[in-house]
């Protein structure tokens, strides 16, 4: 089973969307202003966690262990089985076949 790459893309857009606004929000003018980026930026980590967990999860042991990701051309093992993780639209490199 591979796992599909448009999610792991769309966490990986919220996680730099969430650093983004957080960090936008130190220099908000107003307190209120700074509470509302880090509402927001909240907002997007409780996604990219609920992405993370429903969607990336490894298909060999089940942990939700599989990092957001842009390029799915990395070779990258789940640190908790070791299995290598495939995505549904590219092959790892220098994979063992
Ligand atoms: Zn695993």
């Amino acid at each position: 089973m591979r796992l599909p790459l448009k999610w792991a893309r769309i966490g990986f857009v919220l996680i730099v969307a969430c650093l983004g606004t957080m960090l936008l929000s130190f220099f908000a003018p107003t307190l209120r202003l700074l509470f509302l980026g880090f509402g927001l930026a909240l907002v997007l980590a409780c996604i990219g966690i609920y992405i993370r967990f429903h969607y990336l999860r490894c298909p060999h042991c089940g942990e939700a262990a599989c990092p957001p990701r842009w390029d799915p051309g990395e070779k990258f093992h789940c640190p908790i089985c070791g299995a290598t993780f495939l995505f549904d639209d590219g092959k790892p490199k220098n994979s063992e076949q």
